[in-house]
């Protein structure tokens, strides 16, 4: 159960009444808002004095559901804004990994040609073999800050462990958990107190319930722009890299009240059938789309099968105008 208390109830009051009812809490502009167990139906009577609203849930998909925000929520990313009634799909793309200068700025370049504002690179790497390139470390992410300082980009860039979660936090403008971080409590427990937005990426072995309760873990922290990414589950089949799960995004849709973004290049793993599955995504009428694309994807150091080189993402980019227009989306 959600309780928000009455304003201008002190700390110490909403830390009893917390306890009390085995809460979390957090406070947003002098208000403190209560997350109850969800077996709880009814607001406590001994506090009635004191809830101003109180909303009974279902689950414990609380602060996320669509029974307490019956929209999706409006998150502000500077440049743009993406949920709420704004209709945008945001384009978020860039090379699988930051591997140098030279590669980022001509990615940074193409994106400015397409007049696109989100660029995405990984500076530390969820990889599956410790032998595989790791990713720049601060070092990348140094230089993803120079990028948005001389571009104006809004920078998107992955938390992989709690070793560097501060230095993420502080250079990027989009935190991304990834898929593999889905259940680092650390992680999610710190991004909770971070003032950035999330981008929170689904575990491949994960219901949505766990993963939309992933995300509460940020949301009951006092972080309430938290946008959800679907980027394939594991299933039985391997031909392709993971099975991208458009009926969860369906769900998420219409229970959830988080944007929801679609990741279709680690979901296909080969780039043949990227360009397809994303005008299936935009169809669908999602909040975002992350592509990755790289000057030269023969020779990316991660993820060389299934990154778009430029020409490709051009001509899909465009593919998709048309469709983002039958669905009543903008591409920002
Ligand atoms: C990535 O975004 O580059 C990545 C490693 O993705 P995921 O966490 O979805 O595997
Ligand atoms: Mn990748």
């Amino acid at each position: 159960m959600i309780l928000h208390l009455h304003k201008g109830i002190s700390a110490d009051r909403a830390e009893t009444i917390a306890e009390k009812t085995q809460s979390v809490y957090y406070e947003k502009d002098g208000q403190f808002i209560l997350i109850t167990p969800s077996k709880l139906q009814s607001p406590p009577a001994e506090f009635s004095e004191e809830i101003a609203e109180s909303f009974a849930m279902s689950s414990d998909i609380q602060l996320a559901s669509k029974d307490y925000r019956n929209e999706v929520r409006e998150i502000d990313l500077k440049h743009t804004k993406i949920g709420g009634s704004t209709g945008n799909t945001i384009m978020i793309t860039g090379p699988c990994s930051i591997e140098s200068w030279e590669q980022i700025t001509e990615s940074a370049e193409f994106l400015k040609s397409l007049g696109i504002t989100t660029l995405r690179a990984g500076c530390y790497k969820p990889r599956t073999s410790p032998y595989s390139f790791q990713g720049l470390g601060l070092e990348g992410l140094k230089m993803l800050s120079k990028v948005r300082e001389k571009y104006g980009f809004n920078i998107i860039t992955e938390v992989r462990d709690a070793s560097h979660v501060e230095d993420v936090i502080e250079h990027a403008d989009i935190i991304q958990i990834g898929a593999k971080a889905m259940y680092d409590h650390g992680i999610l427990r710190r991004c909770g107190k971070a003032r950035k937005p999330v981008l929170l990426k689904r575990g491949f072995g994960s219901t949505l319930q766990e993963f939309v309760q992933a995300a509460e873990f940020v949301l009951s922290g006092g972080n309430e722009d938290v946008m959800l990414c679907e980027r394939g589950i594991r299933t039985f089949e391997t031909k392709t890299r993971f099975t991208l799960d458009l009926c969860g995004v369906s769900y998420l849709k219409e229970h959830v009240n988080l944007p929801v973004i679609l990741d279709t290049s680690h979901a296909m793993g080969y780039r043949y059938g990227v360009p397809d599955l994303t005008r299936a995504c935009m169809a669908m009428g999602v909040d975002g789309l992350l592509i990755e694309s790289h000057p030269d994807p023969s020779v990316a150091m991660s993820d060389a099968a299934q990154q778009l080189d430029f020409n490709q993402y051009r001509e899909m980019y465009k593919s998709l105008e048309p469709i983002a227009a039958a669905v009543g989306r903008k591409m920002v």
